[in-house]
């Protein structure tokens, strides 16, 4: 995948983004501050807008994590951002990337949340989607899928890891102040990390 592969992906999430706001906003009123769809919205539309043209993969990820977090509120903008700024960083100054490098780019997205927000599986935040996508991604990647296959995995992955936050009690973020309450409700993070990466997987065909 190339520069415009990589800017096709983040056009393709500002749209997924944008007509889902509305649920990842009702996700976020159940148990955070219900900004959610909108803090994104507002991000990845900065994230198109701050595209450059004719880019390497890398460049294109870390402009795109720029404006996300200087576009966007709350605890998911600088998490989101430090995720795209991250997996461009991995990337390099590289024309294209392989299987095996975007692999790499979704685990230093992985690392970098984590390092900034502190949250592991279980906590009941966007980790929690975006922790089993690098998971069945690498897997995939052992299975010898392509990079086609191998995001197909890493979104359904992502999907099902939202779900899974539905029974799950809060431990970080807005939520965890609810304490018992947060359980019963899907993270709204995860649920729009899913979004994203099949976003990911709509572009890599
Ligand atoms: P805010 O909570 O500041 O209003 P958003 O509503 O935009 O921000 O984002 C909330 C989401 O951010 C949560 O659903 C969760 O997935 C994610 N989040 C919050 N805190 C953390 C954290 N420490 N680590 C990882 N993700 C987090
Ligand atoms: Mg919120
Ligand atoms: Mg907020």
């Amino acid at each position: 995948m190339n520069g415009e592969g990589l800017a096709s992906w983040i056009r393709h999430a500002a749209d997924l983004v944008s007509a889902d706001a509305e649920r990842l906003t009702r996700l976020d009123a159940a148990i955070g501050d219900g900004d959610h769809g909108h803090n994104l919205d507002r991000g990845f539309r900065a994230a198109v807008g701050a595209l450059p043209g004719d880019a390497p993969p890398g460049k294109v990820l870390i402009a795109a994590g720029r404006a996300i977090v200087s576009k966007t509120g709350g605890a998911s903008g600088p998490l989101y951002g430090t995720a795209l700024r991250r997996a461009g960083k991995a990337l390099g100054d590289a024309r294209d990337v392989d299987a095996a490098g975007l692999g790499t780019a979704l685990k230093a997205a992985l690392d970098g949340v984590q390092d900034l927000g502190k949250a592991v599986e279980g906590d009941k935040t966007m980790v929690d989607a975006l922790a089993p996508a690098v998971a069945a991604y690498e897997a995939a990647l052992a299975d010898g899928s392509g990079l086609a296959g191998c995001v197909r995995a890493a979104a359904d992955a992502a999907a099902k890891g939202a779900d899974d936050t539905v029974p799950m009690q809060a431990r970080k973020g807005r939520a965890s102040y609810l304490g018992p309450r947060s359980v019963g409700h899907m993270d709204p993070g995860a649920s729009s990390t899913a979004l994203v990466l099949r976003a990911l997987a709509d572009v890599a065909g």
